[in-house]
């Protein structure tokens, strides 16, 4: 569930809300062509959830 959305300059942060009820941040860059720029999740995962990364 996306709980919200923002845009940066550098590209798009996404907060959402496992099934399991973990708060979760998955950063989306706009350009992928920098080796610096790569898309992750953060804030772990809960052992048994089908949804978490
Ligand atoms: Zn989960």
């Amino acid at each position: 569930m996306e709980i919200s959305r923002h845009r940066t300059s550098r590209g798009t942060v996404v907060w959402s809300r496992c099934s399991c009820g973990r708060l979760r941040m998955a950063y989306s860059p706009t350009s992928l062509t920098s080796p610096d720029e790569r898309p992750l999740v953060a804030g772990g995962r809960t052992p048994g959830c089908p949804d978490c990364p």
